[in-house]
């Protein structure tokens, strides 16, 4: 059976397409624009998180920072705190370098060469395409989740996805399948075709507008095997305890390194302690090991689950009694003493917010 590229249907896709696409596409604030800036927050929150997770993040972000000036003159902080419950943090942190980098060598004006645009930090191969094609009418493909599971259905790819070979095969076909002119427009049909009709689990072939010309809808008796999955690995568990060490109206918030997992973020401190019973003697001798404190471990009053890419955490919250010492940093960027009400400032990863979230149910009751 032949695929529509060789049976010399390559236009009649792309006109379904984006006639599907005109028709259909979902309204959402970046696609009102083609402003350079607008397209690469949107872009950079959407590999990692749901359009309408996104979306209000989007719009916060954009009232909070309208330009790529604005975002590069913002602390850190002030950007961790914008972006705060939409993990992946390193994201947050690259835009904010890449707009300092933006606005020192570019002028502010987000470059449209593609070397240029792929030195700034974070932009990988997608993101540039992405931002090429749509904000600047460059005819590069964009190859995402979406593009790769629409293609492998389209073309009745059987191979691992991930495999190098099977990238190459995938990135050609989006090459050549690519509306040269109008690619912006084929690129964001592609993705809203995968990320609307031909879903992950139960595609909705009846309403697809290339169905006719899609392989694995003829060779198949269930399309959504493709593309092959990989076997799930099981993540590892940690558990971690957190005090909230009170010292009279006062808590102490720890500022995580700038580089690495949750970086910038404020939380309570601790760290791993996988037994139980060893887990209070523990709180004990971290705060006097790293922050050179002395406490007092009162009880244990909420429990929290995580899960992140590559590990899941039980977080353990436990009431703590400050009883000398003066804290200092060390391994962490900052450390605080705060009152409750202040901790809202903070920009706080999920995990230790629900731990906050913990605290405001039991000073109402
Ligand atoms: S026919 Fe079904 S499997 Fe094929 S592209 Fe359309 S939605 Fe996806």
């Amino acid at each position: 059976m032949k695929n529509l590229l060789e049976s010399g249907q390559t236009e009649a896709f792309r006109n379904a397409l984006l006639a599907w696409y005109e028709a259909h596409r979902r309204d959402m604030p970046w696609r009102r624009t083609r402003d350079p800036y607008s397209v690469w927050i949107s872009e950079i929150m959407l590999e990692q998180t749901r359009v309408d997770q996104a979306r209000p993040y989007y719009e916060r972000f954009m009232n909070r920072f309208p330009t790529v000036g604005d975002l590069g003159e913002a602390p850190l902080e002030d950007v961790l705190k914008v972006w705060e419950g939409m993990g992946y943090y390193a994201r947050a942190r690259n835009l904010h370098r890449a707009a300092r980098q933006v606005v020192a060598l570019h002028g502010g004006q987000i470059p449209e060469d593609p070397a240029q645009i792929s030195a700034l930090p974070g932009i990988g191969p997608y993101t540039a395409a992405a931002i090429l094609s749509i904000a600047f009418g460059k005819d590069c493909p964009v190859v995402d989740g979406n593009v790769i599971r629409v293609l492998s259905r389209l073309f009745h790819l059987t191979d691992d996805p991930a495999a190098a070979a099977t990238k190459k095969v995938t990135a050609g076909l989006a090459e050549r399948l690519l509306l040269k002119g109008r690619a912006g427009d084929f690129n964001q049909a592609m993705m809203e075709l995968g990320a609307t009709v031909c879903a992950p689990r139960q595609p909705e072939c009846g309403a697809c507008p290339v169905s006719s010309l899609c392989l694995a809808r003829q060779v198949l008796p269930d399309p959504s095997v493709l593309p092959r999955k990989q076997p799930r690995k099981q993540r590892p568990h940690h558990h971690v305890a957190a005090g909230i060490v009170r010292k009279g109206d006062e808590m102490l918030i720890v500022r995580r390194p700038l580089e690495g997992l949750l970086g910038g973020l404020w939380e309570f401190p601790g760290g791993i302690s996988e037994e139980e019973a060893a887990r209070e003697e523990f709180l004990v001798s971290e705060m006097s090991r790293v922050l050179g404190i002395d406490i007092r471990v009162d009880r244990a009053f909420a429990v929290v689950r995580h899960a992140f890419t590559h590990f899941e955490i039980t977080l353990h919250g436990y009431h703590c009694t400050y009883l000398g010492g003066k804290a200092v940093p060390d391994t962490f960027n900052d450390c605080r003493w705060v009152s409750f009400d202040a901790l809202e400032e903070f920009a706080f990863s999920r995990a230790h917010r629900r731990l906050i979230e913990a605290l405001a149910a039991e000073v109402s009751l």
